[in-house]
């Protein structure tokens, strides 16, 4: 396979061509936080060429001391407000988040493989 993607101390690889029929599974699913950085926040109005208070009053809620994305709930799911289930795709792609990006690359599914494959089908044994 060509496209499967290491990286060093991770006891697992992802395979990206997965992404094409899995259905978002990272953008969807249970309900859960899409941090967003205060850089994120302004790229990502940026990119929708959004007033960034307006942004955040539109597709931003407060966890804490951080922000995250707000989700939309669809029949028993959610769904990542920016998740294009017509194009299976993000739209704020290139403006996406940290947590985004570095999905399945987590610190916290190093030792949590086994919940990561059930969530991820691009999961693969290295
Ligand atoms: S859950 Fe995995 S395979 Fe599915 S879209 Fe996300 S990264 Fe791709
Ligand atoms: S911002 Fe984009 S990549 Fe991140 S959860 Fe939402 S739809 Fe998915």
């Amino acid at each position: 396979m060509s496209d499967i993607v290491k990286k060093e101390g991770y006891p697992y690889a992802f395979t990206p061509s997965a992404c094409a029929t899995c259905e978002g599974r990272c953008c969807t699913g249970e309900s859960g936080y899409i941090y967003v950085s205060k850089k994120e926040i302004f790229a990502i109005a940026e990119l929708l060429g959004m007033d960034v208070n307006e942004f955040g009053v539109k597709y931003l809620f407060k966890k804490g001391y951080k922000y995250s994305i707000k989700e939309n709930k669809v029949d028993e799911s959610y769904e990542c407000v920016f998740y294009d289930k017509a194009t299976n795709g993000c739209k704020i792609y290139q403006a996406r988040p940290s947590q985004c990006r570095t999905f399945p690359f987590w610190e916290y599914f190093k030792t949590r493989v086994d919940e990561l494959k059930s969530e991820c089908p691009g999961i693969v044994d290295v």
